[in-house]
């Protein structure tokens, strides 16, 4: 059963299509059930008394929940909020594709999505509790440990304690895209809540925007009190303009990506950009930036889907390539772990805080 809520954007549909064009999936398999609408049409037709079969649980796979179909929307139709829950009612009645449920299963067992039970950033020397704890996120700490490390170097130039947890738990965000908002995924959060008390800390420095989001935005709503939450970019761009962090300027043609969720789910914008103009770069705009950011594929789809992931990182790359830029910079793990693996030939990609870090 969906929710009233996933029925009225499922319902809410004027046909005018304009989403049509912005689907990052669609885009890439051609196929017009990967178009927002299509899926609207699959819960509408659940509530009509359509059974959900495994090629329809298969449809609800193929999504990123990049928000882009919901930020164009005239009718403020929200995909993500049916395609959820769709993704639960998969899980249930034991419809979602066998490439999912080996990434949940990895989750549940070792609180990741990629089944490492060793965590890849040095953290020596880092304590546990402080005033102000980053977290790091899994993609950061299994996958590309390097964005991490850069973040952490530059806390120390700034001279700033931090404190981040060497066991940090899964925050939910995976396990929500995966299997929605369940209770499994409540618990995690109330889990991770707890570990982040028991810190200490006052303000919670995220470096993973996939986090941050459902820390902003789900943890308010299931009531998991949390200290004051700041992204990464924010918090490093005060920094810099507090002069704890000095920048060599170093003039270079670069265009940013806007991730998904920074940009639409916490509509944060400026601090990345301001970081980028105080490393003296020459910033060429993609067309789709900001809010109108094209996904470049997560970190959690790459794990079930991961020839679709490099096809729409690959179409990203596209949209930089329409820039006289060569270099590529964002700043959220799961973009960093898309990106550097499909990197075309002549171009260069950079996460935001290994640049930053070289040149500090
Ligand atoms: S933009 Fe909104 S109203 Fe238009 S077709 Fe897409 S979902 Fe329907
Ligand atoms: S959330 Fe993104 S990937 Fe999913 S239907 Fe909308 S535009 Fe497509």
């Amino acid at each position: 059963m969906y929710s009233e809520k996933a029925k009225k954007n499922a319902d809410a549909c004027r046909f005018c299509w304009m989403c049509r064009h912005l689907c990052p999936v669609q885009l890439v398999t051609g196929k017009e059930t990967n178009t927002p609408r299509a899926k609207g049409l699959q819960v509408s037709m659940e509530e009509r008394g359509f059974q959900m079969d495994a090629a329809a649980a298969k449809t609800m796979y193929e999504c990123l929940l990049c928000g882009s179909c919901t930020n164009d929307c005239v009718t403020g139709f929200e995909p993500p909020v049916f395609i959820r829950e769709g993704r639960s009612q998969a899980i249930v009645n034991d419809l979602a594709p066998d490439c999912v449920l080996r990434v949940v299963e990895k989750e549940q067992k070792t609180g990741n999505i990629y089944g490492e039970e060793k965590c890849k950033v040095n953290l020596q020397g880092v304590p546990e509790k402080g005033d102000t704890l980053v977290w790091l996120g899994a993609t950061a700490r299994y996958s590309v440990p390097e964005t991490a490390e850069a973040l952490l170097s530059l806390f120390k130039k700034a001279g700033v304690n931090v404190a981040v947890l060497a066991n940090e738990p899964a925050s939910g965000s995976a396990l929500g895209d995966l299997m929605g908002f369940v209770e499994d995924v409540r618990t995690e959060a109330k889990k991770a809540g707890e570990a982040i008390a028991a810190s200490g800390a006052k303000k919670l420095v995220v470096l993973d925007s996939y986090d941050a989001a459902l820390f902003r935005h789900e943890y308010k709503d299931w009531g998991v009190e949390l200290p004051e939450v700041v992204t990464a970019t924010t918090f490093v761009d005060e920094l810099v303009k507090a002069g704890k962090l000095t920048p060599k300027q170093e003039k270079q043609m670069v265009t940013y990506h806007d991730g998904s969720r920074l940009a639409r789910d916490l509509d944060e914008h400026q601090p990345a950009r301001d970081l980028l103009a105080a490393m003296g770069c020459e910033l060429h705009e993609m067309f789709l930036n900001r809010r109108l950011s094209r996904c470049c594929g997560s970190a959690v789809f790459g794990q079930y889907m991961p020839e679709l992931r490099t096809q729409i990182a690959q179409n990203r790359w596209k949209d930089a390539q329409r820039t006289e830029a060569k270099l590529l910079v964002a700043a959220c793990p799961q973009s960093t772990e898309a990106f550097s693996s499909t990197v075309p030939d002549g171009y260069q990609y950079m996460d935001l805080f290994v640049m930053l870090n070289k040149q500090c």
